[in-house]
């Protein structure tokens, strides 16, 4: 199998991982920066981002264009649609595996990102594809002139609702509180939303369809614990984020969600190893957070490389 040692290598390559790459490879480091699929992350799936200093307005995959382009122009090394096997982060070279190839690095940064959280109802693994999405960006053109229910109250579920009222007749927004945690900006922008209807106190309960389609929501109000339905033909959770963070259980510290915990220079309780983004446990997931941790997390991975380089120096000169 084809082996590659590097001096930095960055599992990950969405803002937080590219971020990191250029931080890297500008402070010197041989860097390279390894995906399951294209480079990107989450912000490829966002349709419009708003609060990314110094773009008032951009698409996500614009944005993400733009972060590649930029780690092009240093000429990090990049690895897509490579599937992490198992990682040895202890030791002073730590071996990552993918399928083809193995890698060998002095440093790693984690930025690994995460995934939707499901809801783990019945019927939502049978419909998945049929009707329900994690992904309205993706699957919302698929709902012209149907009926969609957006479970959750955050940003994403709000900003992806409004989206889909660009399709849907009817968008209903199901929430378990009676109130939303989305940013008031948003807030009000569903609020006019005349095809917005709300279903507040309330989470879905199982999903059902006809036909391998989906047909409708059985949904539970959390005050009364009256059940009731919603005909749809679409249901999309919106209910936050799990790290992707398996591969590295059992040697990285995680809180009990399998966030990474780090310290302010985003080191793990691992020499030589970061994590930096939505991986990591934060008090903010955003954009601009994961690219500030990816910065901190290259400059720090630098640092060092520098002082065991420095260390080996001193040692070879006392011998
Ligand atoms: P989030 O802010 O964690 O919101 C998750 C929502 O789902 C909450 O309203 C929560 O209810 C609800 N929920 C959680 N578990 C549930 C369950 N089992 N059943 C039913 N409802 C459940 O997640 P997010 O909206 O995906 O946002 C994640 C992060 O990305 C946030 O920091 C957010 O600000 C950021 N983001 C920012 C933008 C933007 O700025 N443009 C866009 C998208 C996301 P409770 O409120 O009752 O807890």
């Amino acid at each position: 199998m084809e082996e590659k040692l590097f001096d930095c290598i960055i599992l990950g390559g969405g803002p937080a991982g590219m971020s990191a790459a250029l931080y890297a490879q500008r402070g010197n480091l041989k860097t390279a920066i390894i995906d399951s699929s294209a480079l990107g992350g989450q912000p490829v799936n966002y349709l419009e981002i708003e609060n990314y200093l110094g773009f008032p307005s951009i698409k996500g995959f614009e944005l993400s264009d733009k972060f590649e382009e930029h780690i092009d122009k240093f000429k990090v090394e990049k690895f897509t649609n490579e599937e992490i096997q198992s990682v040895e982060l202890n030791g002073e070279i730590k071996t990552v595996t993918t399928l083809n190839k193995i890698f060998k690095a002095k440093s790693v940064i984690i930025a690994t990102g995460a995934k939707p959280q499901k809801l783990n109802i019945k019927g939502e693994e049978e419909y998945k594809g049929k009707g329900v999405s994690y992904c309205a960006v993706c699957d919302g053109a698929f709902y012209k002139d149907k009926i969609a229910v957006v479970v959750g109250g955050g940003n994403s579920a709000l900003e992806e609702a409004i989206y889909l009222t660009r399709f849907a007749k009817k968008v209903f927004i199901l929430h378990r509180r009676d109130e939303f945690r989305a940013d008031r900006i948003i807030q009000a922008r569903v609020f006019s939303n005349e095809k917005i209807e709300f279903v507040f106190d309330a989470v879905p309960v199982e999903i059902l369809g006809e036909n391998g389609k989906v047909t409708k929501v059985l949904c539970k109000n959390t005050k009364t614990n009256q059940t009731f339905e919603i005909i749809t033909d679409a249901i999309f959770p919106y209910i936050g984020f799990l790290p992707n963070s398996k591969l590295f259980a059992g040697e990285i510290l995680m809180d009990e969600k399998g966030f990474i915990l780090t310290d302010e220079k985003m080191k793990t309780n691992i020499d030589g190893v970061f994590a930096a983004g939505d991986v990591r446990k934060t008090p903010l997931r955003q954009v601009i957070t994961a690219v500030s941790d990816g910065a901190i997390s290259g400059v720090f991975a630098v640092k060092y490389i520098e002082e065991k380089e420095t260390l080996m120096k001193e040692k070879s000169m006392r011998i």
